[in-house]
């Protein structure tokens, strides 16, 4: 059955996120600074790097005459949220596929009933059939367009993760709220699918770099070649400011290793502020991780940003983005 679309009116952005001092008695012994840029605070339902990727995209949807947003996304999916509370503040009605048909009469998690309650009409596929979509739309293949069109009529389409060339220029807007930057500043954030850093990358000033922590295991050069192929469509040249570090994943994606959920609580109680565990406290280890390693030069100011919220309390989710 086909619900009417929620229409929950203008998203309010908290802009420009702040940016917070997080000084450490232990970085400064080593010469670091550290800065919070505190993205997860833009808005309770679309938050941190959402917002910014998000954005541009609804903009283009509603001039392109667009009445539906379509997206892709695992069981526990920050996009997935995000672009069902969006919709609803657009206007625009939604629909989710989400990986994993075995999800489709079991209880629904507290992230896909947010999605619901949104309005958002959730189409639960096979692992399988997930991935071949995802492969067609990735490779522009006809059929595969056509036949989203024909089970859903005509929406805009957005990817998993929600990463094309408009979410890297949203992503780079955040860089333009820090204006300081220069010689050796280092933005460092996580990386799922690499919109977020790709943005950064290429809005950064000279002399400033930008570093990104892959949460996925296994990611080496694939993440690389998505960021470079969004410079090249994005801004038609490649950037040599950034880079990937991917020792920092924890074993995989959703995946916290005791060492990781240790060095998250203890960050959580000297800086009083909670770190959601998937991405933001796999980027903030890897910073600690490259000071120890001395690969971040005394005098270095990172500026760590903050892409989301944590999780609400409860028990946690299995993994799958
Ligand atoms: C989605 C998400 C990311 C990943 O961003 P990409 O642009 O896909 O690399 C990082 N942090 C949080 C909190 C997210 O929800």
């Amino acid at each position: 059955m086909r619900r009417p679309p929620v229409t929950t009116g203008p998203i309010r952005p908290r802009l420009p996120s702040p940016v917070r001092d997080a000084a450490d008695p232990w970085l400064a012994d080593r010469g670091v600074e550290l800065r919070l840029k505190r993205d997860d605070l833009i808005h309770p339902l679309v938050p941190g790097n959402k917002w910014r990727k998000l954005t541009p995209n609804l903009r283009a949807a509603v001039e392109g005459g667009h009445t539906r947003l379509l997206t892709f996304g695992g069981a526990y999916s920050n996009h997935i949220r995000a672009v069902a509370a969006a919709g609803a503040a657009y206007g625009l009605s939604t629909v989710g596929v989400v990986r994993g048909d075995e999800l489709a009469d079991a209880p629904r998690n507290w992230s896909l009933a947010r999605a619901e309650a949104h309005g958002m009409e959730l189409a639960f596929v096979t692992r399988s059939g997930y991935r071949e979509t995802l492969r067609g739309l990735g490779e522009d293949d006809p059929g595969t367009l056509r036949a989203l069109e024909e089970r859903w009529g005509r929406a805009y389409v957005l990817p998993e993760g929600g990463t094309n060339v408009l979410a890297a220029r949203g992503a780079a807007e955040l860089v333009a709220e820090l204006p300081d930057l220069g010689p050796g500043d280092v933005v460092c954030c996580a990386v799922g699918t690499g919109g977020t850093l790709a943005g950064i990358a290429a809005g950064l000033p000279a002399g400033a770099r930008a570093v990104g922590f892959a949460v996925l295991k296994g990611a080496e050069g694939y993440l690389e070649g998505e960021v470079a192929r969004l410079h090249e469509r994005g801004w038609g040249r490649p950037f040599s400011t950034w880079r990937i570090e991917h020792g920092y994943h924890g074993g995989g994606y959703g995946r916290v290793p005791a060492e990781l959920e240790a060095f998250a609580a203890g960050f959580e109680k000297r800086h009083g502020v909670r770190l959601e565990r998937r991405y933001v406290a796999k980027l903030l280890w890897g910073v600690y991780g490259l000071v120890e390693r001395g690969e971040l030069a005394p005098g270095s100011r990172v500026t760590a940003v903050v892409t989301g919220p944590p999780d609400p309390a409860g028990p946690p989710g299995p993994p799958g983005p």
